[in-house]
């Protein structure tokens, strides 16, 4: 069980912005930049591939509705959604969570490496296939 559970079950406390029954939302406690909101499933999952069908549905229906409110509050005009996966990548907290992080004026928000590569058609076909035969209905 991780610290987002006990959010859930009101065990410690958070600045709540949006709850139904498959989804909570609350200020992150840390933020890159002010009204960094983090939108959580409450099902216990540790990683977005784990997430079931209902749950992913839940969140992907109320993600864009708090991203407006979320700009609407702070008066941010761009902001990043990220979501880590694995330490590796960056994840600390092991529960599936989306971070809403508005990007300031000043330059405050996210801060992104981006080392991007180069597609090769062929590798590219070959791994596009691959990738395709494994997408299979969720749980
Ligand atoms: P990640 O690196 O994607 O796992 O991010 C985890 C996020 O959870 C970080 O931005 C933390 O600041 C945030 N966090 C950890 N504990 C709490 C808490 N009790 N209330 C709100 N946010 C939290």
């Amino acid at each position: 069980m991780s610290i987002f559970t006990k959010i859930i079950r009101g065990e410690i406390p958070c600045h709540r912005v949006y709850e139904d029954e498959h989804v909570l939302a609350f200020l992150d406690i840390a933020p890159l930049s002010p009204g960094h909101t983090l939108v959580i499933p409450k099902e216990e999952k540790a990683t977005l591939d784990e997430l079931s069908d209902e749950s992913a549905a839940a969140i992907g229906r109320v993600l864009p509705r708090i991203c407006r409110a979320v700009m609407q509050a702070t008066g941010a005009t761009a902001y990043n959604v990220l979501q880590n996966n694995g330490a590796a990548a960056h994840q600390a907290v092991f529960h599936v969570h989306f971070h809403v992080i508005p990007k300031t004026a000043d330059g405050r928000g996210l801060g992104i490496g981006w080392n991007a590569g180069r597609l090769d058609p062929a590798a590219g076909r070959e791994l596009a296939a691959k990738i395709a035969a494994g997408v299979t209905p969720g749980r």
